[in-house]
Order: structure tokens, then sequence, then C-alpha cells
């Protein structure tokens, strides 16, 4: 993607109609819708996932779990106030490069609840969007397939087979990993942009953000 810039080597000084923090799971397809209509900039303070190749495949998922935090890999170790070691992204596709791929749509109940007055319609073209680009059917292995026939076996039911929808029951849900072990981030929606008005910038730590006026 031509519009991927290392932030030092974008001007000191440009003006944008939304300045996006943040080029991860939400922020590139955010970026993405906004520059069919106007002008984004979008500040990721992580590199490019491609000078990572382990978070470009299944087999790099261990990784995660594994690798140092050097300050600047695509794994922040961080500790909860409550006590609890854990990691978050630094990656420009965010926690969708570094994460276990399972992909499932929200629950209706979700969508009943969010005191938001949802256009169904968008929000089905939305899934549909994503989904096009990132999501695959997993073939399953062995254990998969006979976790999947214990829970049916132990009457977790209906059997919903393969549905992307969030369901009672037992199904098997999507993956961002293809069934070659390939993993699709949302980083691969920024490809949708239109690239006239989209720029993003990696190694983009924001540190502060002042208003005026
Ligand atoms: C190990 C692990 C496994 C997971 N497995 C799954 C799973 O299988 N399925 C699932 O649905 N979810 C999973 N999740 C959760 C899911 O990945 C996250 O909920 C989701 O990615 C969050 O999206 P987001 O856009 O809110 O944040 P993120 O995707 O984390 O994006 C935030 C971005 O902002 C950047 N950023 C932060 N601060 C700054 C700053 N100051 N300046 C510039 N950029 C900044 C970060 O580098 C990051 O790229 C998992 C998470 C983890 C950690």
């Amino acid at each position: 993607m031509k519009f991927v810039h290392n932030a030092t080597d974008l001007p000191t000084k440009e003006e944008y109609d939304y300045i996006i923090i943040g080029g991860g799971t939400a922020g590139c397809p955010l970026a993405t819708t906004l520059s069919s209509k106007f002008s984004v900039l979008l500040l990721e303070r992580g590199s490019d996932p491609n000078k990572y190749p382990s978070v470009l495949n299944e087999q790099g998922l261990l990784n995660v779990f594994a690798a140092g935090d050097d300050g600047k890999n695509p794994f922040q170790r961080f500790v909860s106030e409550d006590g609890i070691e854990n990691i978050r992204a630094r990656v420009l596709g965010g926690g969708s490069m570094v994460n276990a791929g399972f992909y499932s749509r929200g629950h209706q109940e979700f969508f009943a609840s969010a005191g938001v007055d949802w256009n169904m319609e968008l929000v089905e073209k939305a899934y549909e969007w994503v989904e096009e680009t990132v999501v695959s059917q997993p073939i399953l292995n062995a254990w998969q397939s006979a976790f999947r026939s214990s829970l049916l076996e132990g009457g977790v039911i209906p059997d919903n087979g393969f549905d992307l929808r969030h369901l009672v029951g037992t199904k098997t849900g999507g993956s961002i990993f293809d069934n070659k072990g390939n993993r699709h981030g949302a980083v691969e929606l920024l490809n949708k942009a239109n690239p006239t008005n989209i720029k993003v910038a990696t190694e983009a730590t924001v540190q502060r953000i002042l208003f005026s006026g």
C-alpha cells in the first residue's frame, strides 16, 4: 500500500478532515470507510506487520505468548491495575495481527441493548464487507472435530454447522486464518481505501492532542 509511510517521511504540518489514532482492528476499517468521502490520516505507533513475519501466519501465534517486549515488537506486555499480566498489540492492524483469529458476528442482544438505533441492513452489509476480505471457514483438525462432537454429545445443541452468527448451541465459527494458515488482519481492509484520500503513518506514537478554539 503506497499510502503507508513511516511517520518521519510525512510533512510536519498538514490538514485532514479526520485523524484517527490507532491503526488497529477498529481504526483500519474506520479510516478506510471515511476515505471514501473525506481526507484521512491514520496514526499507528507500531510498524508495518510485514516487518514481523511471525504475525502473518498461524505458526507465529505462539510468539505472542513467548516473545519478550523490546519496546518495538508487535506485542506490548503490560500488567493490569489488578495485577493480571497481559499483552496488547503494537503493530499496524492492531489486535487482529496478534490474536487467536476467532471471528463471530455480535450477539443479537448486544444490538438490542446498546442504546443505538441501528440500521440492521447497514450492519449486515458492514459484516459482509469485513468478512469477504478477512474471514475463512476453517477446516477442523482431528482434535477440533472431536471437541465439536463431544459438545453435541454432551447436549450443547442445536448443531448450527458453520455459521458466522453468534448462536446458542454448537457451531464452527469463522477464522481470520485461511486454510494455508495465513493471517488476514484488519490491515487488509486498508486495501479498500480510496488511496488519494488516505495516509497511514507507522511508528507514529501520539503523545498529546491539543484542542483550540
Ligand atoms: C492474545 C489475544 C488473543 C485474542 N483473541 C481474539 C480472538 O480470537 N477473537 C477476537 O474476536 N478477539 C480476540 N482478541 C481481542 C481482539 O484482538 C481485540 O478486542 C481487538 O483487536 C481490539 O480492537 P481495537 O481496535 O479496539 O484495538 P487494537 O486492535 O488493539 O488497536 C489499537 C491500536 O492503537 C495503537 N495505539 C495505541 N496507543 C497509541 C498511541 N498513543 N498512538 C498511536 N497508536 C496507538 C496500537 O498500537 C494498536 O495498533 C484477542 C486479544 C489478545 C490480546
